[in-house]
């Protein structure tokens, strides 16, 4: 566990106290150092992939509630999550558990096509962030290889609560 760090602006009006900290913006701003907000879901700190002196790196949160990370110098995302101990997958929101576990399972009737999909569309992006990462030369992790076939497993959990391969 690492150390907390109050989140800028905490203690003045908004208050964060009824956002989890499973928000994947607050367990990347809570890690970060000499963090300022440069505007609504926007901030700036020190990256912590690269001896910076100036702050570099530029933090947005998606209005999927995805955190894109960019540093001006070059560091890659997977580095950046690695460093503040992080994988790929905390850059996104909703939790680990497979669609199975989450009650989507062949057992719950009716079936709602519309949240596989949604989830389906989840994981696809996941998998398309960690191929991003692969293909720029990044050090993907092991984290986000299991990551990878979570996407896989869920995927697979959600045509088999469809009823499966015809
Ligand atoms: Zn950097």
């Amino acid at each position: 566990m690492q150390p907390q760090k109050s989140r800028p602006g905490a203690g003045t009006a908004h208050a964060t106290t009824s956002r989890s900290h499973d928000n994947p913006i607050d367990a990347v701003l809570h890690r970060l150092e000499k963090v300022k907000s440069t505007g609504p879901g926007k901030w700036q700190a020190l990256c912590p992939a690269h001896d910076d002196k100036r702050p570099s790196l530029s933090i947005k949160e998606a209005d999927d509630g995805r955190v894109l990370l960019k540093c001006w110098t070059g560091c890659g995302a997977a580095e950046i999550t690695s460093a503040l101990g992080l994988s790929l997958a905390d850059l996104f929101p909703g939790d680990r558990r497979s669609l199975h576990q989450h009650g989507t399972g062949p057992m719950r009737r009716p079936f709602d096509y519309r949240d596989a999909l949604t989830g389906i569309a989840h994981e696809t992006l996941v998998a398309r962030l960690i191929i991003e990462a692969v293909n720029s030369g990044e050090d993907v992790d092991a984290d986000a290889l299991d990551r990878l076939a979570l996407a896989e497993t869920r995927i697979s959990d959600a045509l088999a609560a469809a009823g499966g391969v015809q």
